[in-house]
């Protein structure tokens, strides 16, 4: 027995030992290798990234136009169902397929469908992560979550948001197949946060959780009102409506400090379905070639403002007057004369007023757009001086403002080389080269501010998350182009052209208003197709509100003074009460109208006709799209308050 006991003594004994050592060997050999095995089995499952959200976009009163907010994809686990398979279990499964489908209201033999198997057992789906329902919001996501269902689980993720929907469209900007549009691109970087991650370190067998927290994306503060541009896009409608046309586009600025008030076109789109046409049904839109899809969505996604280029027409005669005024080369008393065309090498380039102006001041030419004048003056000037003008004033350069994809429309300028004496003379008035209508308004605010050509901003200022204010932009003047006293003149004469001339229909009693109306060519000359342009700046004296209004490609014969005019004045009303802006002088009281005799316009071209009418303070209506008058109302010789309506009937 004894021996027994001894015999498994030394047997326990031997094994033990054996352990001891085979421990000791494993410990010592692949003793580090099992601890990082399992250290790191432990920080795979601490990994967790946390997404950081974009910041929003705000106008400049803190009303949020861009925001992300949480959507929801709905995940089923069909492997985790199947495999409940006792009978309260089964009940679970039923009760997580009936509610989702009723929640989402998806058939519940589509849901069944995902619990299939294949011949072998095997899961006919993914086993773990099907899922069901794209892009849930929140609230169908709290009912989900609230039901504390098995085998299903939510998967945030965020989508943008524009609460104005269309409203300052082309300004916010988007995303769309990888691309950013607008200040959503310009911003991106303080927009875009940093995402956070929760993870494990291992140094040797020391482990260590660190927990970085994401860093949501900065506020980006717009200098855009929200209010304004609703004004704006109220106006637009009206004009759209009066004057049928291609495109409609309005922007207002702050002349002192270049911040973009609105801007606005009639392609404005809805953000939150930035691919649904805007002036064609989707049955339409539907019938196109994929290649005209794409045609027609890039043409409602450009910003006209800031990409399409025109003739800027009579705008431009204020700027060159005051460049010659500054140079000395003409002063206020200068005296011009219009015969109603000048002859320059073979060709005779007319006046606006083809039977001539005669005799003119330089307030005259301005208040009547004379063409003679300007040519005379650019002549005077020489094509030197008159292109380092077009160049100072920001022509044929982008204006800088904080928007992708602006035109500087270089190309679209002669340069000495090529500015011979016709190019000279035409370009005068705003012909013969192109711009931008940002480039047009940007050019006339240096007459309302002083003389500065300043840099448009879209953007005030960076807010970081616990709003506070990181980065502001300041107003930046590209360079000094006129003196002070020469942009006072200029805008005294900008003024007399809504007093007197050919800008009265932008009146609004009480205000001086700087403004002037221009009318470019587009393509070839027989094409008829007109840009119409109405720009100016109020109050005079000290401008608060600069805007341009354009009307592109009108399907009738339209000129600034009809169509552009009074959807300035419009414009103008609505901002300044919403401003608050003082009225510069007490309103005259209305006297009785005298009576004044009509003229015979029969016979006479269109715009010859116009110019004598403006003249005579009446106010006209064109009817049909030919050039000269057939016919008129009242008859000539009739007797009508001063200010009514003459129609003429054009061939
Ligand atoms: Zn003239």
């Amino acid at each position: 027995m004894k021996t027994k006991i001894n015999f498994l003594f030394y047997i326990f004994f031997f094994v033990f030992t054996a352990l001891i050592f085979r421990i000791s060997y494993l410990k010592i050999s692949y003793g580090r290798q099992y601890t990082s095995m399992s250290l790191k089995q432990q920080a795979s499952s601490i990994d967790k990234a946390y997404h950081a959200k974009r910041g929003s976009i705000t106008d400049r009163n803190g009303s949020v136009i861009a925001e992300s907010i949480p959507i929801y994809d709905i995940v089923l686990e069909p492997k985790t169902l199947t495999e409940l398979n006792n009978s309260s279990r089964q009940k679970s499964t039923e009760r997580t397929l009936s509610s989702l489908s009723e929640i989402l209201s998806i058939p519940q033999n589509k849901l069944n469908e995902y619990l299939s198997l294949n011949p072998d057992g095997s899961l006919k789906y993914s086993p773990y992560y099907q899922v069901i329902y794209k892009n849930a919001d929140s609230a169908t996501a709290d009912k989900i979550r609230s039901l504390k269902l098995n085998g299903v689980y939510l998967e945030e993720k965020e989508k943008r948001r524009y609460p104005f929907s269309d409203l300052a469209s082309k300004v916010i900007g988007f995303e769309h197949g990888g691309t950013l549009y607008g200040i959503e691109n310009t911003y991106n970087s303080y927009l875009t946060g940093i995402d956070g991650r929760s993870f494990c370190s291992i140094t040797g067998t020391e482990t260590e959780i660190i927990d970085i927290p994401a860093q949501n994306g900065y506020t980006v503060m717009s200098t855009i009102d929200m209010n304004i541009q609703k004004i704006a896009a109220d106006v637009i409608k009206e004009a759209m409506e009066s004057y049928p046309c291609e495109t409609a586009s309005i922007i207002i600025m702050n002349p002192q400090t270049g911040e973009i008030l609105a801007m606005t076109d009639s392609m404005d789109f809805d953000l939150n379905n930035p691919s649904k046409p805007v002036n064609i049904t989707e049955s339409d839109f539907n019938r196109l070639s994929t290649e005209k899809q794409s045609d027609y969505l890039n043409n409602m996604w450009k910003n006209f403002n800031i990409y399409s280029t025109f003739e800027p027409g009579s705008i431009f005669k204020p700027l060159i007057a005051g460049a010659a005024l500054d140079e000395g080369i003409i002063n206020k008393n200068t005296s011009f004369y219009c015969a109603g065309f000048k002859q320059v090498n073979d060709r005779k380039i007319h006046c606006i007023r083809r039977t001539g102006h005669f005799s003119q001041t330089l307030e005259q030419a301005i208040s009547n757009s004379c063409n003679c004048v300007m040519m005379d003056i650019a002549e005077k000037m020489g094509k030197e001086l008159f292109y380092k003008y077009q160049k100072d004033f920001g022509f044929g350069e982008k204006t800088g403002i904080d928007l992708p994809s602006e035109t500087g429309a270089s190309s679209l300028l002669y340069g000495p080389d090529r500015l011979g004496p016709v190019e000279l003379a035409t370009s005068s008035f705003g012909q013969s080269f192109n711009a931008t209508a940002l480039q047009s308004l940007t050019a006339l605010c240096s007459i309302a501010n002083g003389g500065k050509l300043i840099k448009p901003r879209i953007v005030s200022g960076i807010i970081d998350t616990n709003g506070n204010v990181i980065k502001e932009f300041a107003p930046e003047t590209k360079r000094c182009v006129l003196s002070e006293d020469t942009c006072r003149e200029i805008s005294d004469l900008m003024v007399s052209v809504v007093e007197n001339g050919t800008g009265r229909k932008a009146k609004i009693e009480g205000y001086t208003i700087a403004a002037k109306s221009g009318t470019g060519e587009q393509g070839n000359r027989n094409d008829e197709l007109y840009t119409i342009t109405f720009a100016g700046f109020l109050p005079a004296e000290n401008p608060a509100v600069a805007a341009i209004v354009v009307i592109d490609k009108p399907a009738e014969y339209a000129d600034g003074v009809t169509t552009a005019a009074p959807a300035f004045k419009s414009l103008m009303e609505k901002t300044i009460k919403y401003m608050g802006i003082e009225p510069s002088y007490k309103p005259k009281k209305q006297v009785n109208a005298s009576q004044a005799e009509i003229p015979d316009y029969t016979g006479f071209y269109a715009e010859d006709a116009l110019a004598l009418i403006t003249d005579s303070c009446m106010e006209y209506k064109i009817v049909g799209c030919g050039s000269k008058i057939i016919n008129q109302f009242p008859k000539p010789g009739s007797y009508v308050p001063e200010g009514a309506d003459i129609i003429l009937y054009t061939d």
